[in-house]
């Protein structure tokens, strides 16, 4: 045989090999994006909770820069379909590793303080020790987003659902409040620096369904929280 019919024949096999082969294989990778979220001063608590005191303080930024991306990823995957000799097998594929229910990957971790020894001495290092993983969407993180700010990301949404509003008043709540409004009564605008007669008030009582959030909570003296209660029971006297 002719040398130049064998390299025509080589060619020829090679090319079907390849096209078979690019046309099986799924040219398309999903752009999933990791978030680390550092929980280590964190109290134990839900994934939800967790994911809760993530976007109060970063708020939707990283994730909406992602989504843009994965946008842009999408505009241009469609057009190498359009380009493609194989558009539908190439847009089930497409179609088949889009995967936007999972598309987020949230990765709780702690961190750790190791220490390794070098010549006596012991160097300490820090590692992440993962805790939980939590695979979502976009819609859910923007829901979760959406329902924080309407309650001015004052707390999670655990929290403000909680029918223990009581023993949500933490020390450290009572603290911020007192400073917030310096110590002085609303009512009356006694000041009481050393916190002696110092009440922190539910504006609307827990009991008609207040919460224990910083814009339904004030500082009242002794005298005027008296009254305020005095008056909510006449209320509620006069109404049965
Ligand atoms: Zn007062």
């Amino acid at each position: 045989m002719d040398t130049y019919v064998v390299t025509i024949i080589v060619i020829t096999v090679f090319g079907s090999i390849t096209s078979i082969v690019s046309y099986s294989n799924s040219p398309f990778k999903f752009p999933y994006k990791t978030i680390y979220i550092n929980i280590t001063a964190r109290r134990q608590t839900t994934i939800t909770e967790y994911i809760d005191f993530y976007l109060i303080e970063n708020s939707m930024n990283e994730i909406d820069e992602f989504i843009s991306y994965l946008t842009s990823w999408k505009n241009i995957c469609e057009k190498k379909i359009g380009r493609s000799v194989f558009k539908r097998r190439r847009y089930r594929q497409f179609q088949d590793c889009c995967d936007d229910a999972h598309a987020i990957k949230l990765v709780f971790y702690k961190e750790k303080t190791r220490y390794k020894q070098v010549n006596y001495v012991r160097y300490p290092y820090k590692v992440k020790e993962v805790k939980k993983l939590f695979n979502t969407s976009y819609d859910y993180l923007l829901g979760r987003y959406n329902k924080l700010k309407e309650i001015n990301f004052q707390c999670s949404l655990e929290d403000y659902n909680s029918n223990k509003q009581r023993q949500l008043m933490t020390k450290e709540l009572r603290q911020k409040i007192a400073e917030r409004d310096n110590f002085t009564c609303k009512k009356c605008g006694k000041y009481m620096p050393d916190g002696v007669g110092l009440h922190i008030d539910h504006i609307i009582p827990v009991s008609k369904g207040g919460k224990s959030v910083p814009s339904n909570l004030q500082v009242l003296c002794s005298k005027c929280n008296g009254q305020k209660s005095d008056k909510i029971v006449k209320k509620s006297e006069s109404k049965s």
